[in-house]
């Protein structure tokens, strides 16, 4: 089968791999029918998370039709067709049980490594490294999936796999990001990043019945999209002080809750930006936290801090005493997706949001490694790579 293949930072390539096989009884194969980048995917592409390797198969949102299953699996059959969330869960651990299904304690093989770097390990992830169980992943014609009879949601025929496929990833992601912020009537919700993470987070903030959303980004067409099809007022960090923008729009006691959709990988204004580009490239800081810093300095005293932006390691200038003193709270977190299945295909269901409007690109597999470029480098306004194998 054809793959898209990790190769060196910068560096992909669609192959010719051998197709997968059941391995254990709870598989199942799907033949995928589409697939997206995520901008989890940029930070392997661009060479921040350490552990890939050569050949290893990209893509952890994708969607398909069952061809196999072991004989573990009763619940799917050959022909269903289902979304499958990224991260792997057992569903019979203690954290499964708790429904943190990315925190899943059988999941991930190379757990002994993940808990070197974290202390303890996270469950596995299709497409995202060793440190994640190694595990090949959907940017491809076919995929194993493990714990087949717990994770994929069954979608019905009538819907186009546009308005589903991002239930593997980025709607339940954006929507646990704001959930997590507790959203009362009149709460006013910043979203660090527009994008396709920040815009998910937008509109679950105001599905969960925010008041205002501030979306914060530097790309004028990102925020044109979180304020035309998101609903958001817009701060552009290249043209205004973020801070005192939002203490302006919140008769200065700053937004009831922050979310930072940015991550390791975060830009920021002048010599700040490369002070953080010169510790990560030093490696005395794997990240630079330049969004999650401004969004607790702004934070209103006693709210929350959700941070659904990925982060691999150790950060600088961590601003300890503003989040200490001031009674903040930190949620973060891989999104829990198997949690969200059912009542964010409800809300589809029912017209509440599609999730469509984040796609600007469709393109076959073949040219994956263009799309990953595009997305990376914001070319061509490109908010969502859609692939088709
Ligand atoms: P993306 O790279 O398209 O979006 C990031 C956006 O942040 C860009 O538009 C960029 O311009 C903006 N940005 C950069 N620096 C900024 C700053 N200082 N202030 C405001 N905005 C800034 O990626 P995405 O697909 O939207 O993903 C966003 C983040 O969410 C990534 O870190 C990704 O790894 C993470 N993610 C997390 C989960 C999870 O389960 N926790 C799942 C999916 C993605
Ligand atoms: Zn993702
Ligand atoms: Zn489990």
């Amino acid at each position: 089968m054809k793959a898209n293949c990790w190769n060196g930072v910068n560096d992909l390539e669609v192959q010719d791999v051998p197709d997968p096989k059941i391995l254990n009884p709870r598989d199942a194969i799907i033949r995928v029918t589409s697939t997206a980048i995520c901008g989890s995917d940029l930070h392997l592409y661009d060479g921040y998370v350490p552990t890939m390797e050569r050949g290893d198969i990209l893509g952890h949102e994708f969607m398909g039709e069952v061809v196999e299953v072991g004989p573990g699996v009763k619940n799917l059959k050959a022909g269903d067709r289902v979304v499958v969330p990224f991260p792997i869960a057992c569903g019979g651990c203690l954290q499964c049980e708790r429904q943190m299904y990315s925190l899943c304690e059988n999941t991930n093989p190379n757990a002994w490594l993940a808990e070197k770097m974290f202390g303890h390990a996270t469950s596995g992830i299709f497409g995202y490294s060793h440190l994640t169980g190694g595990f090949a992943g959907g940017q491809a014609e076919y995929a194993r999936v493990p714990f087949a009879d717990v994770g994929p949601i069954k979608v019905p025929d009538g819907m186009p796999d546009e308005q589903v496929l991002f239930l593997s990833d980025i709607f339940p992601t954006g929507y646990m990001a704001a959930e997590v912020c507790e959203i009362k009537p009149g709460d006013v919700i910043a979203v660090w990043g527009c994008g396709p993470v920040g815009q998910f987070a937008i509109k679950s903030a105001y599905l969960l019945g925010a008041e205002r959303v501030i979306a914060i980004d530097r790309f004028r067409y990102r925020l044109r999209i979180a304020r035309e099809r998101a609903g958001a007022e817009t701060i552009n960090y290249e043209q205004e002080d973020v801070y005192e923008a939002l203490m302006e729009m919140t008769g200065g006691r700053g937004p009831d809750a922050v979310i930072d959709a940015v991550g390791m990988e975060a830009h920021a204004p002048g010599a700040i930006h490369a002070y953080d580009r010169l510790k990560q490239a030093m490696m005395s800081e794997t990240d630079r936290p330049y969004a999650l810093r401004q969004a607790i300095m702004a934070c209103k005293s006693g709210g929350i801090v959700s941070v659904i932006g990925v982060y691999g390691g150790l950060v600088d200038k961590f601003p300890m005493g503003s989040f200490m003193n001031r009674s903040l709270t930190m949620k973060t977190g891989q999104a829990h997706v198997q949690r969200y299945l059912k009542p964010l295909l409800g809300r589809i269901q029912k017209g509440e949001i599609d999730p469509s409007f984040v796609i600007t690109h469709k393109l076959p597999l073949d040219r994956a490694p263009e799309g990953f470029k595009m997305f990376r480098d914001k070319q061509d306004e490109c908010l969502k790579v859609v692939l088709y194998p």
